[in-house]
């Protein structure tokens, strides 16, 4: 199969031939005819998978065939994306497939001077990329009217609810035309998506696409048991060891970013960090500069690294997991993509077993474990599984008997996440439970 045989037009091959994109993704495939033909369409298909251009080329297409000029303040598209990278990116994207077509487009989020996105928009443009907030506020102020909108893109749509942006997503719902296309793209499809698509979409077509990344075969991927206090030393260690040029670190909150950031530039490590607390264009600068080499590590949080493409990136470390184990694939599909292999390193402490354990829930598999001389922990991460089971350990009994009972007396008495007892070598693992999130285990 290729471009031209799903029916797109010569200035839009002309642009794919020069990003030398030959032959279209499982989720081009589906959704390039269904657009053009017009079908509404809810595609389960996440970052890394070609969904934008699945999307991008054929509303170029329809908005070049079809319509009415675009009028003062107004756009005919609107893609809305969670995150301002992520608008970044898919404007980006959208502007190199349009290359050769007569449309306009733009991007506006928050975080920067309106100002300049109102003067923009006075002559009105044919595809918007957005943040819901930002869009939301030139409406209010009147420097965007939707009447003539044809077509609306949720991108990343679980990830905006996520984001908690579901009211913002109501409003702008009560400010479109009725009559219009609406496409919905989500990496996961929850009842609160369900619910969103029902609203917005008419008669969809459902597509899914098989998350790239949860058979992983172009990534691969283990975990490195650490204490928590040594995680730092054990990531500059890693890096040094295993000489890491360019690589993407996730951690969970900003105060973990900045801390990490600050470490590592003391020790001379070319490291810059992006978060939702810093403004955007200190952001954008930050990843530019990682993208062309000039940052060597990146730290980011999910909120700042969601969705985005980088080059040819070979190497994640997750230096915490993530809360959501659905953002450990989100993540690690930042490397191996385009038919590139990757690496993904988690360094896991003890508190974080139930976070790993469903993790490889999620993925269906079991994380290899690679243990670092010199940076085994004193706070074992239990053994966990593809299943979703932890394995604990008894506690260590205060008076060990001679014989029998102690350690049968002990088997109730499971060790919690946040309360793992000392590495035990010589004690196997007795017996599995299921993973709870309530406190400890009631004694008998
Ligand atoms: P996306 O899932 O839209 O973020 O795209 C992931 C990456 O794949 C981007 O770098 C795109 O430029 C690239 N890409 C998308 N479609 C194709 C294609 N048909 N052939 C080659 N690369 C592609």
């Amino acid at each position: 199969m290729t471009f031209a045989t799903l029916g797109l037009i010569e200035p839009l091959l002309r642009a794919l031939e020069t990003l030398g994109y030959q032959t279209p993704t499982p989720v081009q495939a589906q959704a390039i005819p269904a657009v053009l033909a017009g079908r509404d369409l809810m595609a389960a298909a996440q970052t890394g998978t070609g969904k934008t251009a699945g999307f991008a080329l054929p509303l170029l297409q329809l908005l070049t065939m079809e319509g009415p000029k675009v009028a003062a303040n107004s756009a005919r598209a609107l893609i809305l994306c969670p995150t301002r990278e992520l608008a970044e990116q898919v404007h980006a994207s959208v502007a190199e497939y349009a290359q050769h077509l007569p449309l306009t487009t733009y991007a506006v989020y928050g975080g920067v001077s309106i100002n300049p996105q109102m003067m923009k928009l006075r002559k009105g443009v044919d595809i918007l990329v957005a943040t819901p907030g930002r869009l939301i506020d030139l409406f209010r102020q009147n420097a965007l009217k939707l009447n003539q909108l044809q077509t609306l893109v949720l991108d990343e749509a679980d990830r905006m609810l996520d984001l908690g942006f579901s009211e913002e997503l109501a409003n702008i719902y009560r400010m479109l035309p009725k009559k219009r296309q609406t496409l919905l793209f989500s990496a996961t499809f929850s009842d609160d998506i369900r619910l969103l698509a029902g609203q917005m979409l008419n008669d969809p077509l459902s597509i899914e696409v098989s998350p790239r990344n949860v058979a992983a075969n172009t990534v691969k991927q283990w975990v490195v048991p650490v204490d928590k206090k040594r995680k730092a030393e054990l990531f500059v260690h890693l890096m040094r060891k295993g000489r890491w040029k360019q690589v993407l670190v996730f951690a969970k909150t900003r105060n973990g970013v900045d801390a990490l950031v600050d470490k590592l530039q003391g020790l001379g490590i070319n490291a810059d960090g992006i978060h939702g607390d810093k403004p955007q264009a200190t952001r954008q600068r930050a990843l530019d500069r990682f993208k062309s080499s000039e940052v060597q590590i990146l730290v980011a949080t999910d909120v700042a690294a969601r969705g985005l493409d980088i080059e040819d990136l070979p190497l994640v470390v997750n230096f915490d997991l993530p809360i959501v184990a659905e953002d450990y694939i989100h993540r690690i599909g930042r490397t191996g993509r385009a038919g590139n292999t990757g690496e993904a390193i988690s360094l896991v402490c003890a508190d974080e077993v139930n976070m790993l354990s469903a993790i490889e829930m999620l993925t269906r598999q079991t994380l290899t474990r690679k243990m670092e001389p010199d940076f085994e922990p004193e706070h074992r991460v239990p053994d966990t599984d593809a299943s979703g089971q932890v394995v604990k350990k008894p506690k260590k009994p205060k008076k060990p008997k001679m014989s029998g009972g102690g350690g049968k007396r002990n088997l109730g008495k499971w060790v919690d996440s946040g309360d793992v007892a000392p590495a035990e070598p010589s004690i196997k693992p007795v017996r599995k439970v299921p993973v709870f999130n309530t406190g400890p285990r009631k004694k008998k």
